[in-house]
């Protein structure tokens, strides 16, 4: 699937790609998307993409730690794909251009999976939850409280420390 950069004709490459490709690192290529890329040089070993990509990722929810699936539509690419070995260049040169509009390639070729992938985290939400109203599960017992209210009492009244909480905060972590 890689683009050799030879193949690309001065007036640019359009491909048209669909595949799936492993969005979280997780070992497993399970995030299918298709995307539609133009790819065309710019001179310097600078290639402009611009193009639209389609996904459906799985995330995980952020309050209750359920599995949900979050469609990606249409999202749009547009940024200079520089080589690998003028990262460090650019950034000493970097005048007004944010880190977002470049990604890197290395060699002679270009991989358009590793770029979708970065443009699809790039949209993923910082904290995802399955419904904007999800009520997350239990602090005290862990209970999912979308599928079920618990008697627990989480709320303490008013001035009183709870001998726990310093507690809680240490345990709370480990559950993610
Ligand atoms: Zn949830
Ligand atoms: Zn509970």
């Amino acid at each position: 699937m890689a683009i050799k950069i030879n193949d690309i004709p001065p007036e640019g490459l359009t491909v048209t790609l669909a595949d799936k490709l492993d969005l979280f690192d997780e070992g497993t290529a399970d995030t299918p998307f298709t995307a539609q890329v133009t790819v065309k040089a710019e001179g310097a070993g600078i290639f402009h993409v611009n193009g639209t990509v389609e996904a459906t990722a799985s995330l995980e929810c952020s309050r209750c730690l359920k599995r949900f699936t979050f469609p990606i539509k249409e999202a749009a690419m547009d940024f200079d794909l520089v080589p690998e070995g003028a990262r460090k260049l650019s950034a000493e040169h970097e005048l007004g251009r944010s880190e977002l509009d470049t990604e890197f390639y290395r060699g002679g070729e270009i991989e358009p999976k590793e770029f979708i992938r970065e443009q699809l985290l790039l949209t993923i939400p910082m904290v995802p939850v399955h419904s904007p109203d999800c009520k997350g599960l239990c602090p005290v017992c862990g209970g999912d409280r979308n599928e079920r209210d618990c008697d627990c009492r989480t709320e303490l009244p008013e001035g009183a420390a709870s001998p726990f909480a310093a507690l809680k905060t240490i345990i709370k972590p480990e559950k993610e």
